[in-house]
């Protein structure tokens, strides 16, 4: 009895030590270094491997630069931001990962060199195998959703489109899983066809999984289906549009056209999911523009933000025409830093507070209701149609 209670003052001894030494208790429930592994925020990556595979596409291979670090792991579908400096600039964009979610040894990304484009031609012509860039976690909502998405999907790829889908085409075949599921990837002419060795065996070996090319532009060689991804095709190859969940991936002209194609085939909305690649190349061209706004037109925007721990004011002139993320890396000699990830108004990394002034959003953008209430916008896809008042430094 005496040693019980001797224990018993010791053990309220150390505990009263403890909390004297500790003021704020320490919480671990061992969860911590999972939570690091699946959201290590940055990751630093180095080229492994290039390897061409069409004329304008180049597949990267990147493995972890810090021996100590694994790669995080992700879902097929997702993305990540690679950040670059060009000529003193630093920018990012997204790519998403064409590897396999079931190895994570590597990531590869595809790039398709834009023409007029900043980052893919600089990637394209210049990445070589040691280069190390920063790049964030793997990010983004299009992935398969078991609760939603059923058993039946239907895939609408447009060119560099395609890489989402084949890290998720790769992780079905690998894992056997029980979909079925119809691949409609729609490119210019059969040498644009990305990964079609790799969808051939994929589909001999998973009698589940259909694969229709489209070519919009063929040579006379091509047999197969030419034109547009059309309602027609879509529903040739589908059969019926009941009980399946479609995803779209392609520049913002493609995934437009293919969405009012499934609109017009009365597949309802809530059955979609969509991503569109980069930003819209001629924004005047978007549904709702102004129609008063000139191209041309430049607009002042008077910037504060933070610089060496001070609050700094500039004024700039920028046009209407560019996303404000991209004048505002412009600037290179202000160093002002912007986070950004998907630099298509989904994640909101780049919410910025605006005091005044107007900006256009392609309508589809669906920025968070809190950032319209509260006057935030996302620069990465906000073009300023007036002279505007912006504070980086509320975030
Ligand atoms: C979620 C997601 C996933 C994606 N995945 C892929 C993928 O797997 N493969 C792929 O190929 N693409 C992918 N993309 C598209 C990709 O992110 C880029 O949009 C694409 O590579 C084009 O980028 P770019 O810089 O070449 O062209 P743009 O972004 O169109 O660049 C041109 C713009 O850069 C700016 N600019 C030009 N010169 C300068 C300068 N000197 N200083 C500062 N700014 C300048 C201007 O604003 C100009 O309009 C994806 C996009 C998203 C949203």
């Amino acid at each position: 009895m005496m040693e019980d209670i001797k224990k018993y003052q010791y053990v309220q001894k150390l505990k009263k030590m403890r909390e004297e030494v500790q003021t704020v208790p320490s919480y671990f429930d061992g969860l911590e270094p999972l939570h690091d592994r699946l959201h290590p925020g940055k990751l630093w990556l180095q080229v492994s491997d290039v390897k061409q595979l069409s004329g304008d596409t180049k597949l990267f291979r990147f493995v972890s630069a810090r021996s100590t670090k694994v790669l995080a792991p992700f879902r097929a579908g997702q993305y990540i931001g690679l950040t670059v400096e060009i000529n003193g600039v630093r920018t990012s964009r997204p790519y998403s990962i064409a590897s396999s979610p079931n190895q994570l040894a590597y990531y590869e990304l595809c790039v398709k060199k834009k023409g007029g484009g900043f980052v893919s031609p600089y990637l394209f012509e210049n990445l070589k195998v040691g280069d190390i860039f920063e790049a964030t976690e793997p990010m983004g909502n299009f992935y398969y959703n078991r609760i939603f998405h059923g058993k039946n999907l239907v895939f609408i790829a447009g060119g560099s489109g395609i890489t989402p889908f084949i890290s998720i085409l790769r992780n079905i075949s690998e894992r056997a899983l029980p979909f079925k599921v119809w691949l409609i990837f729609g490119c210019l002419t059969d040498k644009d066809i990305l990964f079609k060795e790799e969808l051939e065996d994929i589909q001999t070996r998973r009698p589940n999984i259909k694969v229709q090319y489209i070519l919009s532009e063929p040579g006379p060689e091509w047999s197969g289906v030419s034109g547009f991804i059309s309602k027609d095709k879509i529903l040739k190859n589908i059969g019926s549009i009941d009980n399946k969940f479609y995803y779209i991936v392609g520049n913002q002209e493609m995934y437009r056209f293919v969405l009012n194609e499934l609109k017009e085939l009365e597949v309802p909305r809530h059955k979609i999911i969509y991503e569109a690649f980069g930003v819209p190349d001629d924004v005047t061209k978007i549904m709702g523009w102004p129609e008063n706004i000139d191209a041309l037109k430049k607009v002042r925007i008077t910037l504060e933000f933070m610089q060496l721990r001070q609050k700094k004011k500039e004024v700039i002139e920028v046009p209407c025409v560019e996303p404000l993320l991209n004048s505002i890396e412009r600037l290179m000699k202000l160093r002002i830093q912007v986070n950004n990830s998907c630099r298509s108004g989904q994640c909101g990394s780049c919410r910025t507070k605006l005091l005044s002034g107007k900006v256009f959003m392609p309508p589809e953008v669906k920025i968070r209701e809190i950032d319209n209430d509260f006057g935030y916008i996302h620069p990465c896809i906000s073009y300023p149609i007036t002279d505007l008042h912006l504070d980086l430094t509320q975030i």
